[in-house]
C-alpha cells in the first residue's frame, strides 16, 4: 500500500516508521528544508507522563481573565475575534470542570505511558542516539503551601501508576548535584521517578535514517503540501507547490497547519496553535548543569540537558500563526535559568526562537480516521506533550491502519469537530 505522510515533525517521522515496518511504501512530505524542526525542534525535551495535566481545568479561565487584563501569566491570550480561535476557545471552556479536567489527564496520562515504554523499546530496537536522560524529571516548588498542592494533584497520576516521590531542597541536591543554588531558592520538589529528557530533533533525525536505510521510505524535503483532492468518499491526490502526490492513502501529521490542509477537503479538527518560547544554550560547566529535566512551577519554565547544551523553555501564548516574539519574550526564562543554574552555561549566546503546539481544547490528539474519508487519517493536536506522546500515538495509528486492535480504547483520540455530547 502506498502512503503519504504529510509533516516530517517527531509525529509524522514515527508515523512513518511504523507503518513501514507494516509493510507500506512511505514518502513523507515536510515543507521545511529539514525534518524535525518546528515544534520538534524547539520543545522542552521532557518525556513526562508525570506532566501530563489537562490545561483546560478549574483554574485556567482566571488565569485567562488575568492575561487578557495584562498579566504576564504563563498561558496568555490575546484577544481576537477570530472564528476559529473562538470556537476552539469556547471548547476549551466547557473542558474547564473538574470531572472534564481530570477526565481528560487521565486520557493523556495512558497514552504517555504507553508511548514512553514504546519510545525507549523502539530505541533499544534500532539502536537510536538522542541524548537521553532517564533518572526521572523533577518539579520544584518555592512555596511550601503550593508544594502540598502539587503533590495532591499528582495523586491522580500516582493513582493511575506514576511513581512520584517527594524531595527536601537537600534530597534534590544529593540527586543531582547541579541544582546547589536552585536548592537555596526552593521549598521541595516533586521527583516524577519515571519521567526523562531527550532531543526530540535527533530522535526524528536519526529514525528517519532507519526508515530510509531500512525500510526505504522516501523523504521529500521543500515541498508544501496545499489542498487534498476528493472524488466521493476517497482522496485521489494532494496538491502541492511542487505537483501532484497520489497514494492509496494519506497521513495527515502537519502540527499546526493539520486543520488548515483538513479544511480543503470539509473536515474540521479543534487544533489551535499556543506559542511558546524557547532558548538553546551552550553547558560551560558540567557540574553546575542539570542532568535532570524539570519544571519551575511558580515561573512555569521547563528545561532539559541535551548534549552540551541546555534547552529551556516556557509560555503559552494564544495569538494564532503569527510566529513572531520580541527580547522581553524571554526574560521569564533566563531570569529563571540564571537563579536556579546561574553558572551552567553561555546564556549571552543562547539562540532563541519560538514554536508552536497544535492544541486540541481537551488535552488528548486527534488519531484515527476521518469521518469525511475512507483513506485519510490523522495523527496530530498533541499540544504540550507530542514528544512523549509520539511513538504510542504512531504505534495507534498504525494498528488501525492494519486492522489490528490498539493497545489502549481509541474514543477519547477520534477524529472529531468537537467532543460528542458537549
Ligand atoms: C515551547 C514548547 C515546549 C514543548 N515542550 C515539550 C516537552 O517538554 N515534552 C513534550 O512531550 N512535548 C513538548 N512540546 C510539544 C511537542 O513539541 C509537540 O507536540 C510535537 O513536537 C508535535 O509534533 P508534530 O510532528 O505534530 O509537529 P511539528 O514538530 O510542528 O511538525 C509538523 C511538521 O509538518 C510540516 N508541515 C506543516 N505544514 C506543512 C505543509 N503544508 N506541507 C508540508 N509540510 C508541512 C512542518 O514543516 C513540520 O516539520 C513542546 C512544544 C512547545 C512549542
Amino acid at each position: 500500500m502506498k502512503t503519504v505522510v504529510i509533516g516530517g515533525g517527531v509525529v509524522g517521522v514515527t508515523t512513518a516508521y511504523y507503518l513501514a515496518r507494516d509493510g507500506h511504501d512511505v514518502t513523507v512530505l515536510d515543507k521545511a528544508p529539514t525534518l524535525g524542526t518546528d515544534a520538534t525542534g524547539g520543545n522542552a525535551g521532557l518525556i513526562a507522563p508525570s506532566h501530563s495535566f489537562a490545561w483546560a481545568s478549574p483554574q485556567a479561565p482566571k488565569m485567562l481573565v488575568k492575561s487578557l487584563m495584562g498579566e504576564a501569566t504563563a498561558i496568555r491570550v490575546k484577544l481576537s475575534l477570530n472564528p476559529r480561535f473562538l470556537w476552539w476557545g469556547m471548547q476549551f471552556m466547557r473542558e474547564c470542570t473538574p470531572t472534564r479536567a481530570r477526565a481528560n489527564t487521565i486520557v493523556k496520562l495512558g497514552l504517555a505511558q504507553y508511548s514512553q515504554a514504546e519510545m525507549y523499546r523502539l530505541e533499544e530496537e534500532e539502536g537510536l542516539e538522542y541524548d537521553v536522560v532517564k533518572k526521572g524529571a523533577v518539579y520544584l516548588y518555592r512555596d511550601e503551601d503550593e508544594l502540598e498542592v502539587g503533590l495532591k494533584k499528582m495523586d491522580l497520576l500516582a493513582d493511575h501508576g506514576q511513581p512520584i516521590k517527594r524531595l527536601s531542597p537537600d534530597e534534590l541536591v544529593s540527586l543531582d548535584p547541579a541544582f546547589k543554588k536552585a536548592s537555596e531558592v526552593v521549598k521541595g520538589a516533586i521527583h516524577g521517578v519515571a519521567d526523562g529528557s531527550g532531543n526530540s530533533e535527533k530522535f526524528t533525525e536519526n529514525l528517519a535514517e532507519v526508515c530510509r536505510t531500512k525500510f526505504g521510505v522516501t523523504f521529500v524535503n521543500d515541498v508544501t503540501a496545499e489542498r487534498f483532492v476528493a472524488q466521493g468518499s476517497r482522496i485521489t491526490a494532494l496538491i502541492t507547490d511542487r505537483g501532484e502526490f497520489t497514494a492509496d492513502s494519506f497521513v495527515l501529521a502537519a502540527g499546526i497547519q493539520s486543520p488548515i490542509l483538513s479544511r480543503t477537503v470539509g473536515q474540521n479538527i479543534p487544533v489551535y496553535p499556543a506559542k511558546g518560547f524557547s532558548i538553546t544554550a551552550r553547558v560551560i560547566d558540567d557540574s553546575a548543569t542539570p542532568t535532570l529535566g524539570g519544571v519551575d512551577e511558580k515561573t512555569l519554565v521547563a528545561w532539559s540537558r541535551l548534549g552540551d547544551t541546555i534547552r529551556i523553555s516556557s509560555t503559552a501564548m494564544f495569538d494564532g500563526y503569527d510566529r513572531s516574539y520580541v527580547t522581553s519574550d524571554f526574560d521569564n526564562i533566563f531570569k529563571t535559568a540564571k537563579e536556579l543554574f546561574p553558572a551552567a552555561a553561555d546564556w549571552d549566546n543562547a539562540s532563541v526562537r519560538s514554536c508552536m503546539r497544535p492544541m486540541t481544547p481537551d488535552g488528548p490528539p486527534v488519531i484515527g480516521l476521518g469521518t469525511r474519508h475512507t483513506n485519510l487519517f490523522y495523527n496530530t493536536g498533541h499540544g504540550h506533550m507530542g514528544w512523549t506522546m509520539a511513538c504510542g500515538s504512531s504505534l495507534l495509528l498504525a494498528d488501525i491502519m492494519a486492522g489490528r486492535p490498539p493497545a489502549l480504547t481509541m474514543d477519547p483520540f477520534e477524529v472529531r469537530t468537537r467532543r460528542k455530547g458537549r
